[in-house]
């Protein structure tokens, strides 16, 4: 077995053995890097050296009898995680120099466990989009790829595309990654691995490089759904640096893994059921409502009415928050600067050097939808829609205890598929987003092929922090689904 096809569990009972060191575990991703990088172009900064160092480090605390819960086990940090001394861009230009001198809340965390850090991964600039085409340095590619159409490269969704490809390569155990609308369950399904947005709060949004703030999580990427729960286990817990940060105990995610879902009722959203969703996403669907029921779970279809609105709500919120949020871009404290005649040219010239087409257009939408005289028709409007949305799932969850739909509309596609009208792209985030206007837990469990050989995943939508129903069904949905496909590219193959 090559040492990168473990599980994260895997490794870490691997190294609990003795049967390899964390420097020996490091090197093999480290290799598979050099190997697969410049063709997968997950990694944007590789930290090597520190890899190894953070590695000896850990095996001479393992050593003594001092292991944290993720002791030597190597990971991705998406590029939007501010990381102390290593340079954090979130794929923008305007970011290309920036080197924070602090950590973020979440990657602090896993360092704290034991963590190894390969590498900051790629991404959507500034994390908007579904395709990882945004980046400022380049796209991604997804690891998979059609069966009869091998030369097509696809993209591995977005915005945390570089976190996904990343895992599902083999270039990392696990990765962070973040979730406004979707970042992290769209990648994950594309990519054929689990992917959780906890409840909002449940992660520290310190050091994160913010989109829009009442919408951001970070979760966790990884080849199982038991992985991502030792991951989010570790990421998450109050944070006084973080004023939205939830004050609530952090339990054992793992252990409610192996829960099952005997009694569970799953609601079934009707609204979900939207026309033109290829008949294998619908399929699938029935199938794991199927393999839930064959494990004492009973499934009722529930009506979540406001569905239909989350999508335009969520393209104004977001892009309503972003605007505020990129307006500290302005050359003058950090990051990129261009010269300027004056201050309000420097601004100017350093804000259209530095953000790409997709940021301006969302920052143009944003100062749009809060300017006086369309504030009340639109960005009210969907506040008010929001309230509406997490009301539907209030009373569903007065009669489920999970929900169960589709992770994504379509499985990965091609590259150069659906750039010409960005509305098309953001269709991608139909299922999605409703769980970031509610602050809900969504888990993507790889869950079966399309006809393509393409990967297709589930979505679990639980209670607000209720996070281990969300794992239990997940584990049950991947267990039935016993999902071994394997991407072409990967380390090993
Ligand atoms: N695709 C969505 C967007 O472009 C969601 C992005 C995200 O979750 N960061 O806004």
């Amino acid at each position: 077995m090559h040492p990168t096809d473990f599980t994260l569990r895997g490794a870490i009972e691997a190294l609990n053995e003795g049967l390899l060191t964390s420097v020996e575990l490091t090197q093999a991703h480290l290799d598979a890097i050099t190997a697969l990088n410049p063709r997968l172009n997950a990694y944007v900064t590789v930290t090597a050296e520190q890899a190894l160092a953070q590695a000896k480090a850990s095996d001479a605390r393992r050593a003594a009898g001092v292991a944290g819960p993720l002791e030597g086990v190597p990971l991705a940090i998406k590029d939007l995680f501010c990381t102390a001394g290593v340079r954090t861009t979130a794929g923008s230009r305007i970011l290309d120099n920036f080197i924070p001198p602090y950590e973020s809340t979440v990657s602090g965390n896993l360092l704290r466990d034991g963590a190894v850090f390969l590498g900051k991964v790629n991404l959507d600039e500034f994390a908007m989009g579904s395709s990882n085409t945004t980046s400022a340095f380049g796209p991604v590619e997804n690891p998979w790829s059609r069966a009869n159409d091998p030369d097509t490269r696809l993209v591995p969704g977005g915005s945390s595309g570089g976190s996904a490809a990343a895992v599902a390569a083999r270039l990392a155990l696990g990765a962070t990654a973040t979730d406004t609308g979707g970042s992290i369950r769209q990648p994950a399904a594309f990519c054929g691995i689990a992917g959780i947005k906890p409840t909002y709060g449940r992660c520290s949004r310190f050091g994160i490089v913010a989109f829009a703030s009442s919408l951001d999580q970070a979760g966790p990427v990884a080849r199982t759904v038991e992985d991502c729960a030792i991951l989010l286990r570790s990421m998450a817990g109050f944070d006084p640096k973080d004023s939205t940060s939830a004050d609530v105990p952090v339990p054992d995610f793992a252990a409610a893994c192996a829960r099952g879902v005997k009694g569970l009722r799953i609601g079934v959203p009707k609204e979900y059921r939207l026309e033109g969703t290829p008949p294998e996403i619908e399929a699938l669907w029935e199938q794991g409502l199927a393999w839930l029921r064959e494990q004492g779970a009973e499934t009722v279809e529930i009506s979540l009415p406001h569905t239909k609105y989350a999508l335009p709500t969520y393209y104004i919120v977001a892009p309503a928050e972003a605007s505020s949020n990129l307006a500290r871009y302005d050359g003058v404290r950090f990051g990129r600067r261009e010269k300027g005649a004056d201050l309000k040219d420097l601004y100017e010239r350093t804000r259209a050097a530095g953000f790409g087409a997709e940021v301006r257009r969302r920052i143009m939408i944003g100062t749009y939808v809060l300017s006086a005289g369309y504030y009340d028709a639109y960005y009210l409007k969907a506040q008010k829609i929001r309230a509406l949305i997490k009301r539907d799932f209030d009373q569903a969850f007065a009669n489920v205890d999970a929900i169960v739909t589709p992770a994504t509309p379509s499985a990965a596609f091609g590259m150069d598929e659906k750039q010409d009208d960005p509305v098309t792209m953001y269709l991608n985030d139909v299922f999605t987003v409703t769980a970031n206007l509610a602050g809900l837990p969504g888990l993507s469990v790889p869950s079966g092929l399309d006809a393509q050989g393409l990967p297709l995943g589930l979505q679990v939508i639980g209670r607000a922090f209720d996070e281990e129903t969300v794992f239990a069904v997940g584990n049950a949905i991947e267990q039935a689904a016993d999902f071994t496909a394997l991407p072409r590219l990967r380390a090993g193959a």
